[in-house]
């Protein structure tokens, strides 16, 4: 069998954030599906799944590992990691769906089969850094969500504390620094959320990169009462040394590693001690071979992997198989009020029940993308990023761009 061709494909049924997938075809008829999607990064996939066809077109698509390599080290001068590791991982994705449709198994028999019967998700609150969010709000969410059957909520209680101008300005407001009132309102919030759920609930609290060391350490100690399982990415990704002064001053767990991809950035995560949870994306990190492999040097440590994922369901589904086999894992990410939106261009959607993802038997991820039912959803991926400045976060704008993407 060899590689014939790559497509990415658009899709936006999502008010929030459009999803890019890639698909591996091959001479045999079978193609596999993948996932990249990336909050900004939308034109750069285009472009770099469309430069990667002569690097790939022509392998044999069993060979995952040895086209990882190959890609990996032909953009050794990009550092192989973020962008190229977010190109790998929608091909590596594909490539297992291939593998395990040949095979007629899913993914997670392939790659050391299963290790519980189910996988258990978290999910999000509204964070409160959204304008005119209020704490009833989030009592009233917090609520509704244990309700619906989660186990388990993760939220961002800090108030956005730099300019406000749209997307233009997505990185002008770091580093942020948090004055008193923010802490005393983030202590409200999560009190409140706590008081709603109950002593015995999983409660994160992720500060998204946003502070300097300072904030980050008064925030944590703010928030020490409450019992959270985490306190996820404290300050920007880039300064391991800042964090092993947050994490120093705190003794609430930590989390790291939405923003840290291939094993290599996990190195001095494991060798300083600096997390108790790791939470890599399977779309930024390097696909499913790369996690697995993570997972198993946090294991190592005994430390426990939440693998990170706010994006489509493609990105759910590869987590989810990986979850399966994983001895380490706590829970995996979702947003479940967007599981209708998967559920209008995937086929057929995958089943939750009491907070948990239950595996199909169906071979490769499992679910199809639906293309006819998906392209009222389709965008050019050069457009997303002008509509998303233009628009600011209000996604919805967005609508108003579809144009026929690069199918
Ligand atoms: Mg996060």
């Amino acid at each position: 069998m060899k590689i014939t061709d790559l497509k990415y494909f658009v899709y936006a049924p999502n008010a929030t954030l459009p999803w890019f997938f890639v698909e591996v075809h091959t001479d045999e008829g079978v193609t596999g599906l993948g996932e990249c999607t990336d909050y900004r990064g939308t034109p750069l996939l285009a472009d770099g799944i469309e430069a990667l066809k002569p690097i790939v077109v022509g392998a044999d698509p069993a060979h995952i590992e040895e086209i990882w390599q190959r890609i990996f080290r032909y953009y050794t001068t990009f550092s192989g990691r973020g962008y190229i590791s977010h190109l790998i991982s929608g091909i590596d994705i594909a490539l297992w769906d291939i593998q395990g449709k040949v095979l007629g198994k899913p993914i997670y028999q392939l790659i050391g089969g299963p290790v519980r019967e189910v996988v258990p998700l978290y999910t999000h609150i509204q964070d409160y850094w959204y304008d005119g969010v209020t704490i009833d709000d989030a009592v009233r969410w917090a609520k509704e969500t244990k309700a619906a059957g989660y186990d388990a909520i993760k939220t961002d209680p800090f108030k956005w504390q730099g300019p406000r101008d749209g997307d233009r300005h997505w990185g002008a407001y770091r580093v942020e620094h948090l004055p008193p009132r923010a802490i005393e309102e983030a202590v409200e919030w999560v009190g409140a959320v706590r008081e709603a759920v109950g002593s015995d609930y999983e409660l994160m609290v992720d500060a998204h990169g946003r502070f300097d060391v300072a904030s980050a350490i008064r925030g944590a100690r703010a928030l020490e009462p409450f019992g959270l399982v985490w306190y996820e990415e404290p300050v920007p990704p880039e300064s391991f040394a800042a964090l092993k002064e947050v994490r120093d001053n705190t003794s609430i767990p930590i989390c790291v590693g939405e923003r840290l991809f291939t094993r290599y950035d996990f190195v001095p995560v494991f060798e300083q001690k600096l997390a108790d949870y790791i939470m890599p994306d399977i779309l930024w990190t390097g696909g499913i071979s790369e996690i697995k492999k993570i997972a198993a040097m946090a294991e190592a440590y005994y430390v426990r992997i939440s693998p990170h994922d706010a994006l489509g369901p493609v990105s759910i589904m590869a987590g989810a198989h990986v979850s399966m086999t994983t001895p380490n894992f706590y829970r995996l990410e979702c947003l479940h009020r967007w599981f209708d939106d998967f559920a209008k261009i995937v086929d057929p959607m995958f089943k939750v029940r009491d907070g948990a993802i239950e595996m199909s038997d169906r071979p490769g991820l499992g679910f199809e993308l639906n293309h006819d039912a998906a392209e009222e959803f389709r965008m050019d991926p050069h457009l997303v990023n002008a509509v998303r400045t233009a628009g600011g976060t209000n996604w919805r704008k967005m609508q108003g761009a579809r144009r026929k993407g690069a199918r």
